[in-house]
């Protein structure tokens, strides 16, 4: 009898049973280390082209965990979208970024911080976008950056729910464009102020032959339509040399700063204003 329970379940099942124990474990583990302060923020610097000077910061989430060591975000935010963990990770997230936009100031350093938002909680119907926001735009200069790809389940309820975040003065950038399937005249309706062209062809702007002219036409549209465009992956001096002569506005990327934990964030802050 049991031995038949076990079968049903197996069956039941997509995954082998460690696998799905693993997973199982993870999960519990994700919600535990929102509560327990397991999960740290690191911050990556977003460069104004034209001063060489950091304007603002994206916060990104890594899971420092007792045993495994420090786990990236893709192992983890997919499923915290399964689970429906994502909103207290996103709360966990925002106020955090608050509390450390805070630390900074006092040390003189005053930036605004972009922080990631899940395309599921933009497409959720249920979710009180209005208390969020008003915590987030009174306490601190937070922005969010979304995915075009959070538009297609349902395009009239994200636009709602993004409606909602703009009017509360939170400024929206679309992250990862290109890798999706929208195009500039779409996302033109939704109340973005910035572009972050997808790392993809800003990595090959060094060695390719095509990607030059999209990053350049990208740029040029996204201006048209009162954007300020961003470069995320610039890894080396071409793409970077490349990407000032395109009138890129802000540029991010391993050859201008990995992400840094807080402490070595406010050495890198205080190296660049001695410069
Ligand atoms: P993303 O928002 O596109 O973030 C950029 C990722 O590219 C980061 O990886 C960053 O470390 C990496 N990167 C930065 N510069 C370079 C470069 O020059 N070359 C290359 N090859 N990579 C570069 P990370 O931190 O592992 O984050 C991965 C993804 O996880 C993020 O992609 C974002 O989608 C997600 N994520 C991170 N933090 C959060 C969060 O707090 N909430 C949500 N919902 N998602 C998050
Ligand atoms: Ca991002
Ligand atoms: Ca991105
Ligand atoms: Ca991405």
């Amino acid at each position: 009898r049991a031995n038949e329970q076990h079968k049903l379940i197996a069956i039941a099942l997509p995954e082998d049973e460690s696998a799905f124990a693993s997973r199982l474990t993870f999960m519990c583990g994700l919600q535990k280390a929102i509560r327990e302060d397991e999960l740290e923020l690191h911050y990556q610097p977003k460069i104004r082209a034209r001063s060489g000077k950091t304007a603002a910061l994206e916060a990104l989430v890594r899971w420092n965990h007792p045993t495994e060591g420090m786990i990236p975000p893709d192992r983890f935010i997919g499923l915290a979208e399964e689970t429906g963990d994502i909103t207290k990770l996103t709360e966990w997230v925002i106020r955090r970024a608050i509390a450390d936009q805070g630390r900074l100031l006092k040390l003189g350093h005053k930036l605004p911080i972009d922080v990631n938002i899940s395309g599921v909680m933009i497409a959720d119907p249920n979710f009180a976008w209005d208390t969020l926001m008003l915590f987030t735009a009174v306490q601190g200069d937070i922005g969010f950056e979304i995915t075009e790809t959070a538009m297609i389940a349902d395009p009239a309820r994200a636009l709602e729910n993004l409606r909602t975040i703009a009017d509360a003065g939170i400024k929206l950038a679309i992250d990862d464009y290109g890798s999706g399937f929208s195009s500039l005249a779409y996302l033109q309706q939704l109340p973005v102020s910035e572009l972050k062209i997808d790392k993809i062809f800003i990595s090959r702007l060094a060695s390719g032959q095509r990607d030059p002219l999209l990053v350049r036409s990208t740029i040029e549209l996204a201006h048209a339509l009162e954007m300020e465009v961003t470069a995320e992956g610039v890894d080396s001096p071409e793409a970077l040399a490349l990407l000032q002569v395109m009138g890129c506005d802000m540029l991010q990327g391993f050859h201008l700063s990995r992400p840094l934990p807080f402490d070595r964030l406010v050495t890198y802050l205080e190296s660049e204003s001695a410069n």
